[in-house]
């Protein structure tokens, strides 16, 4: 199998699987216990957190584990909206293109009396400064934007929108999900009051992610309500015995996935670039969503194709018979028959929409691999019009 579809998950990296199988085989205690078998799981808890945190470049108080990057937007989300309601600032902002897991609570947000304004993003994907700044009124109080979009992989400019957000004494999160094994978090730097990440996106093991939240600068999100009550775990806030085997998975696989950072932007490009060029020889109608090329505006692992004219899920399940794995977007809204909410808010028609496929490049993902994934493209879509163009 040619498995491009990296934006929904990625492979388990042997880093993660290393780790992982260390905790299980032998570290089984409680990290609660107070026994030798306890005290060695909190070890591994105590060591994961430590390198999460300095691979981030964050305190280790900062950093919450959660089961993945749903439960770290819904928490977030929730929290800072919460805080911001508090102040009597009710106006929320977030984007039209979000994923569903940051969309839905907005949309619960908005039933609970919260004024919500979701920002349009321009043909490419990217969400304007200028657009931003005229949406923020007095009374906002939270702002949540995604750093890299999932569908289409446009690059949302966080550092200016969430400074002036600080400027504005506004909360700020980013669900930073796609960006993260591209491009370093140096959370002591960030602008953003809150980040959220999910390790199945960067070879770590699914089920496992984490939010950060502010320690330090400024007092309000130092005041992140609880999630989860119960016992003690994550100071309070999110009870439950921790995935510890997840999140030593989660550690090693940030570690690897940095070692390999520097090499990771020309990987990216050149993949697309083959991709691209191979998919042009096929002599097939197609177009590619978004500005790409253009390294400060997409992010080349995540590549959305329109092929006039063809069903995008008929295309996905031709393509699949013959072994190669895209999708038609969030795997998230995968059984949905609706055409993706983020292309339709770029401005694409409802047929463009649905005849639209994604497809996303991982760490060992290699040229040969894109250029026959090129080629059973070409044949696929040559074989639909072939039979009918729609
Ligand atoms: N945000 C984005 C941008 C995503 O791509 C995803 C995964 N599709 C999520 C959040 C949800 O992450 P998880 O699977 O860890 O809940």
């Amino acid at each position: 199998m040619i498995y491009l579809d990296h934006a929904a998950t990625s492979p388990l990296s042997s880093e993660a699987l290393l780790a992982m199988e260390q905790v299980l085989r032998t570290n089984y205690g409680n990290p609660s216990s107070m026994h030798q078998a306890g005290r060695m799981a909190r070890n591994e808890l105590t060591r994961s957190r430590e390198l999460l945190a300095r691979l981030l470049g964050a305190g280790t108080r900062d950093l919450y584990f959660t089961s993945g990057a749903t439960e770290a937007n819904n928490w977030a989300i929730r929290a800072a909206a919460t805080l911001a309601g508090e102040q009597g600032r009710r106006h929320l902002v977030t984007t039209s293109i979000e994923h569903p897991s940051v969309l839905a609570v907005f949309e619960a947000l908005e039933h609970e009396g919260f004024d919500v304004t979701y920002l349009p993003a321009d043909g490419d994907g990217v969400i304007s400064l200028d657009v931003f700044e005229a949406a923020l009124r007095a009374d906002t109080g939270f702002v949540s934007i995604h750093a890299t979009n999932n569908e289409i992989g446009s690059i949302q400019p966080i550092d200016e929108l969430a400074g002036i957000c600080d400027e504005r004494d506004i909360l700020f999160h980013t669900d930073a999900v796609q960006a993260i094994a591209q491009h370093r978090i140096n959370w002591r730097e960030h602008p953003a009051d809150f980040l959220t990440l999910s390790a199945h996106k960067f070879g770590g093991p699914k089920g496992t992610g984490l939010l950060l939240a502010r320690s330090e600068r400024g007092p309000r999100a130092k005041e992140l309500a609880p999630l989860i009550l119960g016992g003690r775990q994550e100071r309070g806030r999110r009870a439950g015995t921790e995935n510890l085997a997840g999140i030593a998975g989660m550690a090693a696989a940030l570690e690897a996935a940095y070692a390999r950072l520097a090499e990771a932007p020309l990987h990216y490009d050149d993949l697309s670039q083959v991709f691209r060029e191979a998919l042009a020889a096929e002599a097939i109608d197609y177009r590619v969503h978004g500005a790409v090329g253009d390294a400060s505006r997409h992010q080349a692992s995540i590549l959305n194709l329109y092929f006039p004219d063809i069903e995008g899920q008929t295309l996905l399940l031709l393509l699949d018979r013959q072994g190669l794995a895209v999708s038609l977007g969030s795997a998230c809204e995968a059984g949905s028959s609706e055409a993706s909410h983020v292309l339709l808010a770029l401005g694409l028609a409802e047929d463009e929409a649905s005849s639209s496929i994604r497809v996303s490049f991982g760490p060992e993902t290699t040229e040969e691999s894109v250029r026959e994934a090129a080629r059973i493209i070409g044949e696929a879509v040559r074989s639909v019009y072939a039979r009918h163009r729609r």
